[in-house]
């Protein structure tokens, strides 16, 4: 009998929380059964809207994690001072919302990255942060650009989780009409056999609470 290989898809939703967007998006992952990771901008956690659309995220079982204050820029552009900054603004905007720390297994963290990898992502005072936090340093393997593409991204995110035995895609819970697609790319996947995990593909993920486990040279300038 020939093997039984599973195809995994990891959903990742970056730069929300969006009162317009996250709930329906929160909606639809219920309907589906499927548990995902919201790499939120510390700027919308603090708007009077943000904490709630964090908490419902958080209670419905999904992960959430650092995916720094403003995102202005790639860490590794920024100067030391500015992209420590950029990532603890972020945290501190967490903790206010749950001093206790989120009921999740890792304190998760995504760099920026305009949508590509590379020596831009991290800096070693990034990297030092990371490792006394005992962070999980998340990267991807899938960006179908929904950001820029509403329409056309469905068809590049089903060709990409054709291509591999296990994507992590970046999508966004951002008001652009991307997401109004959503519903239809995980009931294809799903209709299609593809099984939806809340982990991540461990080639994807560098750094594990705290500890490098793949090497850090692709990241940065370290
Ligand atoms: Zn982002």
């Amino acid at each position: 009998m020939p093997e039984v290989t599973l195809t995994r898809i990891t959903l990742t939703f970056d730069n929300g929380p969006e009162p317009l967007v996250t709930p329906s998006v929160l909606d639809c992952l219920a309907r589906h059964k499927i548990q995902a990771t919201f790499f939120v901008m510390g700027r919308k956690v603090v708007t009077p809207e943000g904490p709630a659309l964090v908490r419902r995220a958080s209670a419905a079982g999904h992960w959430i994690g650092n995916h720094t204050f403003s995102h202005a820029a790639p860490l590794g552009r920024l100067d030391r001072a500015a992209a420590l900054a950029e990532f603890e603004q972020a945290e501190q905007a967490l903790s206010a919302l749950n001093p206790a720390g989120f009921a999740q297994p890792h304190r998760l963290f995504r760099p920026p990255g305009s949508g590509q990898l590379g020596k831009h992502l991290l800096q070693p005072v990034i990297v030092e942060k990371l490792q006394e936090g005992r962070y999980t340093c998340v990267l991807w393997n899938s960006v179908p650009g929904d950001f820029r593409d509403p329409e056309g991204w469905l068809h590049r995110a089903i060709a990409d989780c054709q291509s591999r035995d296990w994507t992590l895609l970046v999508l966004h819970d951002l008001p652009n009409g991307a997401m109004a697609h959503l519903d239809e790319f995980l009931s294809r996947m799903q209709a299609s056999g593809y099984e939806f995990r809340q982990e991540f593909p461990p080639d994807c993920v560098p750094i594990v609470d705290g500890q490098v486990v793949l090497p850090l040279d692709p990241y940065w300038n370290g």
